[in-house]
């Protein structure tokens, strides 16, 4: 269950549908706790999603109710995803939106991963 404050899980958003194979996606990586992807509208040359298998709303719903192996295995994932695209060597950034003003759109956690370029300074 999601944590007090926030929706509740909506078996119906677009991360759900993917994760079901409902809709395509071009994916990188798949294991046992998580899915990656690459976002439909890249902001980078490299521009990846990873979300957990597990229905999670946000960050703040993760952390507070998913196990430690599915947040291990969660970030594990992500290390690896960046690796694998060759961003480990020149860098990269993983960026969480979380609720209304930090602007999710998608209530399923998801992190993005930008690389393929210097990206500078990040501000808010
Ligand atoms: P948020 O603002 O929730 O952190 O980011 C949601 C991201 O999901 C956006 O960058 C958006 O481009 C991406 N996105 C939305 N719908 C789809 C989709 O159907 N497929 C893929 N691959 N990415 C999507």
């Amino acid at each position: 269950m999601p944590v007090t404050g926030l929706p509740p899980y909506d078996d119906a958003n677009i991360f759900a549908r993917i994760l079901r194979g409902e809709i395509p996606a071009r994916k990188v990586h798949e294991d046992a706790h998580a899915l990656a992807f690459h976002d439909i509208n890249p902001q980078a040359p490299v521009h990846v999603l990873v979300i957990p298998k597990g229905r999670y709303v946000s960050v703040a719903d993760f952390a507070a109710t998913a196990s430690a192996e599915e947040i291990a295995g969660f970030w594990r994932a992500v290390a690896k995803v960046a690796k694998d695209l060759g961003l480990e060597g020149p860098g990269y950034r993983v960026l969480m939106n979380m609720g209304r003003d930090g602007g999710q759109e998608v209530p399923h956690f998801h992190v993005h991963i930008f690389g393929g370029r210097p990206l500078g300074r990040m501000v808010a």
